[in-house]
């Protein structure tokens, strides 16, 4: 078997270093052709030396000397702007791309991958609550697969394989209630970033600790779950197991249900995604039932985490309301971790904005694009006050 050509947009974060891992596990299934980074070129630097890809991305121009100079004596070619990359996305020197871009900015290169008939194993989350509509269509037209890298997606994914022609009656998305699970306002109101940033069972970049905290996450998850499936919202059930061992399930017209279990390590579904549609043999730990004896579900308290019902209601709406929701939520934390509001804060800065910016039915990607930047703009004037 020949190599997969692996694009890993986002090489730094938290899901693009576990993915380097993978890859560097499995050398004889993967080679890396595109790293990119936003920041961090200390690490990007190292990862380039590391795996010698074809191209690397640096999105802040400041660092791109830098980035150049340590790469001189090597092949590879170094990209700096902002339309970069997309332009890297739609060359043709990979077979996969994973996209583990952090937030709205993943969107644009991970529509021009599907343009460029690309497959993508997606983990940026933000790109299917933005646009999912187009996204999926796109996919659809250029035939091209989107394999879920979330743990939750992927264990639904894996759920469904083998049962192309069984309806599904829902799926059920566990999640672990977080840190502040039993909590109440009265507590939440006191909560500082660095509280949030300690979550039980995953280790995780700043934004998607903080969105798993507030119960944002399991809301951005259900509406990734209604694109990525094609489900109606009611088919989405959010359920609390705070052990993370069973990842999702899907209930079948008979009632059979279906699950994915294992520990809680996001290198499994990113080398499921990787390696699709092949498993592939490792020594991660394997779950034992010595170890836990019980697994354990409630239902979630959406008038405590009222951000999950604010998600649930952007997801009965349609149209650009996710839109709005997550450019307003990723604008409420990054103030969250600047110190800059509180914890309840957050999701005053969603309600308002949700209330705020006009709604649009069938959103065309220009739409999306201009309902971001005013449901950001509007989300930063109330911070501002
Ligand atoms: P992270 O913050 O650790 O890493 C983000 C990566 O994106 C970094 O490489 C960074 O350089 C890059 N980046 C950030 N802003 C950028 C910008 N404006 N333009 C270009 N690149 C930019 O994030 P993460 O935890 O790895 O999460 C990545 C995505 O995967 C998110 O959408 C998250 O919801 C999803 N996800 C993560 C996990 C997890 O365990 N970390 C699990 C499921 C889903
Ligand atoms: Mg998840």
């Amino acid at each position: 078997m020949s190599q997969k050509r692996i694009a890993i947009f986002g090489s730094t974060g938290s899901i693009g270093t576990q993915a380097l891992e993978v890859i560097a596990a499995n050398t004889d299934k993967f080679s890396v052709e595109v790293l990119t980074a936003q920041t961090n070129d200390e690490l990007l630097i190292q990862q380039a030396l590391h795996f010698n890809p074809n191209v690397v991305v640096i999105g802040d121009e400041r660092k791109y000397q830098k980035v150049k100079d340590a790469l001189s004596k090597t092949d590879i070619k170094v990209f700096t702007s902002e339309s970069a990359l997309e332009e890297v996305a739609a060359m043709d020197i990979y077979d996969l791309m994973l996209a583990a871009i952090v937030g709205y900015a993943g969107l644009k290169p991970t529509l021009q991958a599907i343009e460029n008939g690309k497959p993508v194993a997606l983990a940026n989350k933000e790109t299917l609550v933005v646009a999912g509509d187009i996204v999926m269509q796109k996919a659809l037209e250029n035939r091209v697969p989107v394999i879920p890298v979330d743990s939750e997606h992927s264990a639904i994914f894996q759920c469904l394989v083998g049962e192309t022609r069984n309806k599904i009656e829902k799926v059920i998305l566990t999640a672990s209630g977080g840190p502040f699970r039993g909590k109440k306002p009265n507590f939440l109101v006191n909560v500082k970033r660095d509280h949030a940033l300690q979550h039980p069972n995953w280790t995780m970049g700043a934004k998607i600790t903080i969105d798993s905290a507030t119960l944002m996450n399991k809301g951005l998850e259900m509406i990734e779950a209604k694109w990525l499936f094609n489900l109606k919202p009611d088919q989405i059930q959010v359920v609390i197991h705070p052990q993370s061992i069973i990842h999702s399930m899907v209930q079948f017209e008979d009632g059979s249900l279906k699950a994915q279990m294992g520990l809680p390590d996001m290198k499994l579904p990113i080398q499921y995604a990787l390696g699709f549609p092949y498993r592939i043999q490792n020594d991660f730990p394997r779950f034992n039932f010595k170890s836990v004896s019980t697994l354990t579900f409630e239902e979630p308290d959406v008038k405590t985490f009222r951000n999950l019902g604010l998600a649930m209601e952007a997801l009965a709406k349609g149209g650009n309301m996710p839109c709005i929701l997550n450019a307003a939520n990723e604008i409420a934390v990054y103030a969250f971790l600047r110190n800059r509001i509180g914890f309840l804060d957050m999701t005053e800065v969603v309600e308002q904005t949700m209330n705020r910016i006009s709604f649009i039915e069938s959103p065309t990607l220009e739409e999306y694009y201009d309902t971001d930047g005013e449901a950001r703009s509007f989300a930063a004037s109330l911070i501002q006050m």
